[in-house]
């Protein structure tokens, strides 16, 4: 029961797309809100992948959750990870970094906690094959994708050469089908002169994908387009296959016919498949919510748990109507899930309309001024779809300086084909095999 002196109590559960636009629709609501992530910034996921290619540094794509929750006086932000959820206690357990408890006491529970990325049960494959949800993973495939090509240049022989110099990515989504545009980009003009036992430019890039075209989500003309595209920029396109085994120096695919193929390769990114982070499946359990097959929660069309009115589930990890896992339904879902509880905190008892996803298109970046966009009946593809799509992204990017780095980047990128983020530590264990080759120096005195 409420009573006059404590506000209601409104815990959000992710300070992604989701969860920022829950705590936006809050605002101006007489309500406590506090918003757990166990990451400390708000990360812009449809532009990791220019961070990992070097175009734009991490802080361009991340910002710091307090920095953009600042002027909301009414949120608090907390540095920790779900772990479960007491729906009878009306309690979140959460885990601090290095360790310790905190327990959340809430009136309303908005879950918005995103989805991970899957290895269909191959979990294995992880240590050799980094997938890109997190900002650890875009700078991990920096590193991955660079140090490639000062291996190739002091590899002992032709053979080993090749696999450093070769490139496979699995899942012809639209990550995957940017990232192979990117390592080619890269391969052809931004090393271009910089090596000298090699030419990047005769860098293989492998695209695996299980289905029969790249980027189906967006139709067969643009998928069509979008596979020519990769082929006139050099990606090799394996369509129809399937990974079977990951290891350190390559991989091997099943085609249709179950034809298996070995590939040689050092850089193995896997952008094929998500799944719902732990906490879904305990809020499941504490609710008796039903969980799809990834593990998303459905939810009732207010985007409520069947016979928990005050607990709300948004964005990538709710199932709703085979709705997409797309920034703009995740921004849709939690303003809705927002403005759903300042409803009934006004007092409204009139039932909220269900949640209506209003589709305003999704947009794939191929390579420098080539990209596809498909809104409604429009489709764009090759430098106007390469306008749209920066247009589109400029004006979700959270923050001005974020855009005003990114014009910048992109600027750079764009007319002489460098990119400026290209710093990236490397392992111990990998250096010293490349400085055996160099010229001896003397320690320094
Ligand atoms: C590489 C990539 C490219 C993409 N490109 C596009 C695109 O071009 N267009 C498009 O529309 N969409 C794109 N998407 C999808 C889009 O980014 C997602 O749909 C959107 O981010 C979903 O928002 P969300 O708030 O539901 O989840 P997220 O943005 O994933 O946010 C979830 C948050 O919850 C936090 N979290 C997770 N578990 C816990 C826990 N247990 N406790 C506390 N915090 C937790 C995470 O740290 C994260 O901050 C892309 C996604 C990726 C990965």
């Amino acid at each position: 029961m409420q009573d006059h002196i404590t506000p209601r109590r409104v815990v959000i559960l992710g300070g992604g797309f989701a969860g920022l636009f829950a705590a936006r629709a809050l605002r101006k609501s007489p309500v406590a809100v506090t918003v757990v992530d166990r990451h400390a910034h708000h990360l812009f996921q449809p532009l990791l992948y220019q961070c990992a290619s070097g175009i734009l540094s991490e802080g361009q794509i991340a910002q710091p959750l307090r920095a953009v929750l600042r002027r909301h006086h009414n949120v608090r932000c907390v540095l920790a990870e779900a772990t479960d959820v007491d729906a009878d206690a009306r309690l979140v357990h959460a885990r601090r970094p290095g360790g310790g408890v905190v327990q959340l006491p809430y009136d309303d529970l908005i879950v918005a906690v995103g989805m991970r990325q899957s290895y269909f049960g191959h979990d294995e494959f992880a240590a050799h094959a980094p997938g890109m949800k997190t900002l650890d993973d875009a700078l991990d495939i920096r590193r991955r994708i660079y140090r490639a090509f000062e291996m190739a240049e002091t590899a002992a022989n032709d053979r080993e050469r090749k696999r450093w110099l070769t490139f496979a990515l699995v899942g012809g989504g639209p990550t995957g089908v940017e990232l192979a545009g990117q390592i080619r980009e890269i391969a052809g003009h931004t090393l271009d002169r910089e090596f000298r036992r090699l030419d990047p430019a005769h860098a293989r890039v492998l695209l695996f994908e299980g289905s029969d075209a790249v980027l189906g989500g967006f139709g067969p003309a643009l998928a069509h387009r979008a596979a020519r595209s990769l082929q006139h920029l050099g990606v090799e396109l394996h369509l129809g296959t399937r990974v079977t085994d990951i290891d350190a120096h390559g991989l091997t695919v099943r085609d249709r016919d179950g034809r298996t193929t070995r590939f040689g390769a050092r850089t193995v990114l896997w952008t094929a498949g998500v799944e719902a982070p732990p906490i879904a499946a305990a809020l499941a359990r504490a609710t008796g919510a039903e969980q799809d097959r990834a593990g998303r929660i459905l939810v009732e069309p207010d985007l409520t748990v069947p016979g928990r009115p005050e607990i709300r589930v948004t964005g990538d990890v709710m199932s709703l109507d085979g709705l997409p896992g797309l920034a703009e339904v995740a921004m849709q879902s939690g303003a809705y899930a927002g403005r759903s509880v300042r409803h009934a905190v006004e007092g409204r008892t009139k039932k909220p309309k269900p949640f209506k996803y209003v589709d305003l298109g999704s947009a794939a970046y191929i390579a420098r001024g080539r990209a596809v966009v498909k809104a409604g009946p429009v489709h764009l593809t090759g430098f106007t779809g390469w306008l749209a799509w920066l247009f589109i992204h400029l004006a979700f990017l959270t923050g001005f300086r974020s855009r005003l780095g990114a014009v910048l980047g992109w600027s750079v990128a764009f007319a002489t084909s460098s990119r400026r983020e290209r710093a990236c530590t490397m392992t111990d264990t990998e250096v010293p095999a490349a400085r055996a080759v160099g010229p001896k120096t003397s320690p320094p005195s």
